[in-house]
């Protein structure tokens, strides 16, 4: 039986930073990372210095050119090594996750396989990159629009999806022959760490991937003004990615994955149970720590009452548990107190507003619960616009319901906030299932199902939930600029 102890998984990375192919001691104030589920501090890293973060940009700046250059095999096969080494320790990746962000083992452990996943994905996409042959306006022109890769990228990544919003910018990075820094969330360091590891052992170049820990407000920004760097790559709240936007002293590509308020419309054709199995799903998965979390429902008058029943239901059987010791729980604790306690603000203004308490609305009482930041599953019904929950992203394990009396008015509903990512709706009458795909105004609409995304399609915001897309090879794209070479050859001329 492998040594699940928090600590001695990640005791090896103590302030440690992976910069231009070793690693190094961080020589900045050191930051305690907790496991959210018992409180305890599992290890420490560093608060990255001007002078770390200049290392690390400074080699994969001295990187670049070779990785770039290099044949689209070589990267694709360095990928494929990634993928195989990290799937093959996923179980121990895995508990790391855990350890600092509190999701159950089961979960964490399916996220890391993901990841593989995506290495694989963007291995195969790397060698497929190609530019065009442009008609021109007179004979003896050719005009070839090729891609190239924009340069030196700064991933900055929050803590829900520790593993995978690193890798998709890692992979579409090393496929396109850009080299990296990753400032990973500070609530989520060693996940990272672990994954620059596999990047070690995979005989990744020296300075193609940097790995520096620390503050958004101290690293993440100094990654944002350095002008070495040519892409910022963010997922994380629209304030910060507004702020990063504002804050940025040059131009730079940057593609920003930010916040959501997801909408889910039931409509009198749906089939409930399954509509109700999907918004249990989708609004609790990740203790609702999901930026495609469902934040609020609308349901046709008809089938109302039947589906707020059903969904208290549901909600009330999730089992909640300590997700190392219980890999099998439904849902684990909350990352950190934050999330909680705006969960908590959500909750309390809504039923000041006159919401109904269907499920949940407090934490799981025992002993397991005390030290960690648990809380129940929450359904609250009869809610309007007048509440936070249903305009504003709560990023927890709280659902606000309303009804509906028309179609018309349920999308202008799920279309009133400043937020477009994603929108699910559960139909089965064929005019609402086109209505509802054409008139969602959002980057993602799933139909008769709560899984929005898949690896091969691209995935991304509209309005405040951001710019770019991530996924697919759309995700791919986005780390390449484009050059036309207009040449004149004179044959035909
Ligand atoms: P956050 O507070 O915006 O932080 C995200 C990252 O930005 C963290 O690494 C953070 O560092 C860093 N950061 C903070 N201030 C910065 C600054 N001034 N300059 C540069 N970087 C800075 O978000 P979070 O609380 O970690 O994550 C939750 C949010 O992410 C939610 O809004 C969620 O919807 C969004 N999200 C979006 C997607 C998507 O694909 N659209 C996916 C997942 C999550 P520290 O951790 O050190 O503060
Ligand atoms: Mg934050």
């Amino acid at each position: 039986m492998p040594d699940w102890h928090p600590s001695s998984l990640v005791s090896k990375w103590t302030k440690q930073m992976f910069i231009d192919g070793a690693w190094r001691a961080g020589s900045g104030p050191t930051i305690d990372v907790e496991n959210p589920a018992t409180g305890a501090t599992i290890g420490q890293v560093a608060d990255a210095t001007l002078e770390e973060v200049n290392d690390a940009v400074t080699a994969a700046r001295r990187a670049f050119p070779a990785w770039a250059s290099a044949v689209p095999r070589t990267r694709a096969d360095a990928l494929h090594r990634l993928g195989d080494l990290i799937a093959a320790d996923a179980d121990a990746m895995a508990a790391i996750m855990t350890a600092e962000q509190g999701k159950p083992r089961n979960e964490a452990k399916g996220e890391i396989e993901k990841l593989a996943e995506a290495c694989h994905f963007y291995a195969e996409e790397a060698t497929r990159v190609h530019g065009e042959i442009v008609p021109n306006d007179r004979p003896g022109f050719q005009s070839l629009v090729v891609r190239e890769p924009i340069g030196v990228v700064a991933a900055i990544t929050p803590w829900n999806y520790p593993a995978e919003l690193v890798g998709w910018k890692l992979c579409a990075s090393l496929a396109a022959g850009c080299t990296i820094v990753i400032k990973p969330a500070e609530l989520t360091p060693f996940t990272a760490l672990a994954i620059a590891a596999k990047v070690a052992e995979a005989g990744i170049p020296a300075g193609v991937v940097n790995v520096v820990t620390g503050l958004g407000r101290s690293v993440g920004q100094a990654l944002v003004e350095h002008p070495q760097v040519d892409k910022i790559a963010f997922t994380g709240s629209s304030a910060v990615g507004l702020h990063i936007q504002r804050s940025c002293p040059s131009v730079k590509r940057m593609t920003l994955e930010l916040g959501g308020n997801c909408p889910m419309i039931v409509t009198e054709s749906a089939d409930i149970a399954a509509a109700v199995a999907g918004a249990t799903r989708r609004s609790f998965r990740n203790m609702g720590q999901i930026c495609i979390a469902i934040n609020r429902i609308y349901v046709a008058e008809a089938v109302y009452a039947d589906f707020v029943t059903r969904l208290g239901t549901a909600a009330d059987a999730l089992t909640i548990g300590d997700g190392m010791e219980r890999p099998d729980a439904d849902v684990g604790a909350m990352a950190s107190a934050e999330p909680l306690s705006k969960t908590k603000a959500h909750l309390h203004d809504a039923l000041e507003r006159n919401a109904r308490l269907v499920a949940g609305g407090a934490a799981p009482e025992g002993a397991q619960f005390a030290n960690g930041h648990f809380f129940r599953p929450t359904v609250l019904a009869d809610c309007t616009h007048a509440m936070r929950v249903m305009t504003e992203e709560t990023f927890g394990p709280l659902v606000g319901v309303a009804s509906f009396a028309t179609l018309d008015e349920a999308i202008t509903l799920a279309n009133e906030t400043s937020y477009g990512l994603s929108a699910y709706a559960y139909a089965r009458d064929l005019t609402e299932i086109h209505r509802l795909s054409a008139e969602l105004d959002c980057g993602n609409v799933a139909i008769n199902t709560v899984d929005a995304g898949i690896m091969n399609a691209p995935y991304g915001g509209r309005k405040q939930s951001g710019i770019g897309y991530e996924h697919g090879r759309e995700g791919l794209l986005e780390y390449f600029n484009l050059k036309h070479v207009r040449l004149f050859h004179g044959v035909g001329a």
